[in-house]
């Protein structure tokens, strides 16, 4: 059977997330890797990595050996991190997957390690104040023997760059002594709290993929883009209602537009989202549904069933009209769309 045409499209511009990589690595001044984790936040981290290790990525973090062994050859030329660590039954995987790393987390990783995969390379993840993954500087003790590649921490504060926390966390790990070839403090946000928080290396994720990761953050280029279908128009005339709740109800004659998008798709529910035409921006109407959104088009010029609409998806834009996080709107993004990934 042929494919039934989806009814959004996902459109991922490859090509800003290295312009993106690229900003980000000359703003620190040193390398730039990239957090692919959770599937490239939800983009595809097979494409993402492939473009990006091309470019001259040379860094890959994801969160766990199964995301590393879906890479495959992908990563060929880069080094695949894996932020949560190695517990035993990773290990066939970590044989199997050469290029990858563990960044151990605690001292029985560091055993672990130590005695499955003797002089092979690793990270250490340091617990500076967020307490989620890491040893402990007491702990380092424990990592004595390893080949660590990258000493890291992770910030808890850095989006918002005038909180103290962010220069206890800079020093507590500016004072580590352990002995390593590369350090990394800094996330996305971190990347943008001055040179004293780059060290060797930069770990973005959110900006790459066009998230602002703070208010500073406004040199970054949208990379996900929505479109959705018109699947029908409509005519209202004064006082008909529109969608669950008949929370809209019309004051004068009003053009809708029903596109195939809804919240099962990732649009928020919140009020506020928008389509975009020819530079003009045009309301969503009533809720948000599960697999339709209402859009007023009175003011658009004429559109026909099977026309393409943009919904507004600049992720700062967004986050800040729904009340979502950048974050989750990109992982929220759903299953049903046709994804294209374009490439220049
Ligand atoms: C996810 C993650 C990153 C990337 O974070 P962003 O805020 O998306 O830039 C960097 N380092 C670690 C340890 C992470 O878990």
């Amino acid at each position: 059977m042929p494919p039934s045409p989806a009814a959004a499209r996902l459109t991922i511009d490859l090509h800003a997330i290295a312009a993106n990589w690229r900003t980000l690595s000359a703003r620190a001044g040193a390398p730039a890797g990239a957090a692919i984790k959770a599937d490239a936040y939800g983009l595809g981290a097979v494409p993402i990595a492939r473009y990006l290790v091309a470019q001259g990525c040379r860094d890959l973090f994801v969160a766990t050996w199964a995301e590393a062994a879906t890479l495959g050859d992908t990563a060929d030329g880069a080094i695949v991190h894996v932020l949560h660590g190695i517990e035993a039954a990773d290990l066939p995987t970590a044989k199997a997957l050469p290029t990858a790393q563990p960044i151990l987390d605690t001292a029985e990783q560091a055993a672990l390690w130590h005695q499955a995969a003797p002089g092979r390379a690793c990270d250490l993840m340091v617990d500076t104040g967020i307490n989620r993954l890491g040893l402990a500087p007491a702990d380092l003790s424990a990592t004595q023997g390893l080949n660590v590649d990258i000493l890291m921490s992770h910030l808890a504060c850095a989006d918002e760059p005038a909180h103290p926390h962010n220069a206890r966390q800079r020093e507590a790990f500016a004072a580590l002594g352990t002995p390593h070839r590369r350090r990394s403090l800094a996330n996305s946000a971190g990347a943008y709290l001055g040179p004293d928080y780059v060290f060797d290396l930069i770990r973005p994720g959110l900006a790459l993929y066009g998230g602002a990761p703070c208010p500073a953050a406004t040199d970054l280029a949208q990379v996900a883009r929505l479109h959705a279908r018109i699947l029908q128009l409509r005519q209202l005339t004064p006082g008909d209602p529109v969608g669950y709740g008949a929370t809209f109800i019309a004051i004068c004659p009003t053009r809708l537009a029903i596109v195939g998008l809804g919240y099962a798709d990732g649009l928020p529910r919140a009020a506020g989202a928008k389509a975009l035409l020819d530079g003009r921006e045009y309301p969503v109407v009533g809720r948000v549904s599960m697999d339709l959104t209402a859009i007023d088009v009175t003011d658009a010029p004429p559109l026909a069933v099977g026309d393409w609409l943009e919904i507004a998806f600049d992720l700062p834009t967004t986050a800040a009209a729904s009340g979502r996080s950048q974050y989750e709107l990109l992982t929220g993004l759903g299953r049903r769309f046709q994804r294209r990934h374009l490439r220049a």
